[in-house]
């Protein structure tokens, strides 16, 4: 097998671990979640105070519930400006939270946002009806007839239930990937729409320019920065490289690897890290409509960009078909599955099937003296191992352990007894884990039965 971007050593003088490696990506900022998470929760509070300081002396019961109905509608907008936030894809939040958990987050927090604007919704009406003392329905068609920009709101409300609708899990796996992501282009209008009925007649900015301001800030805020990075960023990017497929090479029975080459590549190299990811649109036939994630399978260099894919749908068998010369526009680099992440001097690389792709990358990059690095690569049968070649001969270089798991589950299981044969001191290991979901489920017991401490343990996830 002949490959384009060759191993070679990467420790640091006398092959000792250290933070950042020798010509790494020159901005490699990172927010730690924890940090990112305070923030979120102080800017809560800010919402909290502001509710707090502006709610006059309340004096009724329809007074209490229309009050509470506020503090909800007022989370619920803060909610949405995060929820922007978090699908930014600010580099240095991407690189320290990483993607994975970032789309976790945002999940769950679409989850609380939605239930926030039911209840913001119930109780505003419940109030109004109890101080004009009326039913709820007829209340609630009042308040959408009366107020335009209430309806309005109405509007983006609906269209925010039936994003919620489609993200829910049993109803998202059922849709395609792409029906999904293009329905959920629908909450920007959302927002849009829901935003000009919060200033119009959230209680709290008619009667405060502060908060007015404030207001008009966080959203703007939000949206330059989504702007900025979701579609400026890569479009500047996609004119400055103009990448292509230079080869498309059969791996393994079902794996290809699609080397890209294109103009001032050492750009890219310089901010992309091993580990990470890109979107790719391939400009083809069936394929432009749609940015599928895909990490590099070698560091970047100044002549190639290299993904390996594994046939599994309608786009990944499509890309063992494309032409060379196929133009392709990449989003990224996203991800913090990268050596930044590293906390241990010793590092074990658990790959499963094709989550081998990033931990390729790393193993011939991450910063490790001979001993310290180990591959164990979890595999069906030796014609599924990808890169054998070149694993072993960055192995050879580096003086890093390199093992395969070949057979079923029970033939060759993945538990904690196989985790210690192959390294008894395996607790004092930094681990980076990727594969299909049911290898690293098993391999999360594997580990914590073996007793490495779960902040050791770094995984990228393959299924968004
Ligand atoms: C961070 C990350 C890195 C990845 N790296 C690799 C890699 O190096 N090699 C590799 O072979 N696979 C990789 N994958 C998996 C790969 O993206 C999917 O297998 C592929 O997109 C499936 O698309 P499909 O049309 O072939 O299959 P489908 O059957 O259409 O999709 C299968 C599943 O893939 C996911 N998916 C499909 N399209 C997208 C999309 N545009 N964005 C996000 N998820 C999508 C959905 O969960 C979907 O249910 C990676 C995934 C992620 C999230």
């Amino acid at each position: 097998m002949t490959t384009t971007a060759g191993p070679h050593r990467a420790a640091g003088p006398g092959g000792r671990f250290r933070r950042p490696a020798d010509g790494a990506p020159a901005s490699r900022l990172r927010l730690p979640p924890r940090i990112a998470q305070a923030a979120i929760a102080l800017g809560a509070v800010a919402v909290l105070v502001l509710w707090w300081t502006d709610t006059t002396a309340v004096v009724s019961a329809g007074a209490w519930i229309t009050d509470a109905g506020r503090l909800l509608g007022l989370l619920a907008g803060y909610g949405t400006a995060v929820l922007l936030l978090l699908m930014a894809r600010i580099p240095a939040v991407d690189r320290g939270v990483g993607t994975d958990r970032l789309a976790r987050w945002h999940s769950f927090g679409g989850r609380y946002t939605v239930g926030l604007v039911v209840g913001h919704i119930l109780l505003i009406t419940w109030g109004y009806a109890v101080t004009a003392h009326q039913g709820l329905l007829g209340e609630g068609v009042d308040l959408v007839l009366h107020y335009p920009d209430l309806l309005i709101g109405s509007i983006g409300v609906l269209l925010l239930f039936l994003v919620g609708l489609v993200s829910a899990g049993a109803v998202r796996r059922r849709v395609r990937y792409e029906t999904w992501y293009y329905l959920h282009l629908l909450t920007y209008l959302a927002i849009y729409l829901t935003f000009w009925h919060q200033l119009a007649n959230g209680a709290q900015f008619v009667l405060d320019d502060k908060a007015r301001a404030g207001w008009y800030l966080l959203y703007a805020g939000s949206g330059l920065l989504l702007l900025w990075f979701r579609w400026l960023v890569p479009g500047r990017r996609a004119l400055r490289h103009r990448l292509r497929v230079a080869e498309v090479r059969t791996e393994a029975p079902g794996v290809v690897s699609v080397l890209l080459t294109g103009r001032h590549l050492a750009e890219l190299a310089r901010i992309t890290e091993p580990g990470q990811f890109y979107r790719w649109r391939f400009l083809a036939p069936g394929l432009a409509w749609s940015a599928n994630p895909y990490s590099l399978s070698a560091p970047a260099d100044e002549r190639f960009l290299r993904i390996t894919v594994k046939e599994l749908g309608g786009h990944s068998a499509a890309v063992a078909r494309l032409a060379p010369g196929t133009r392709v526009l990449a989003e990224g680099p996203y991800g913090g599955f990268t050596a930044g992440r590293r906390r241990q001097a010793k590092v074990l690389l658990l790959a499963g099937g094709v989550g081998i792709t990033p931990l390729r990358a790393l193993f011939e990059t991450l910063p490790a003296g001979p001993g310290e690095l180990t591959l164990l690569y979890r595999a069906s049968s030796e014609h599924d191992l990808v890169f054998r070649a070149e694993l072993e001969a960055i192995s050879r270089d580096r003086g890093a352990r390199l093992r395969y798991l070949l057979g079923s589950r029970d033939e060759e299981p993945l538990d904690a007894r196989t985790l210690m044969e192959l390294l008894p001191d395996v607790r004092e290991h930094d681990v980076y884990l990727c594969g299909p979901p049911g290898m690293t489920d098993l391999a999360h017991e594997a580990l914590a039965a073996a007793g490495v401490p779960r902040r050791n343990v770094h995984h990228e996830s393959f299924a968004f």
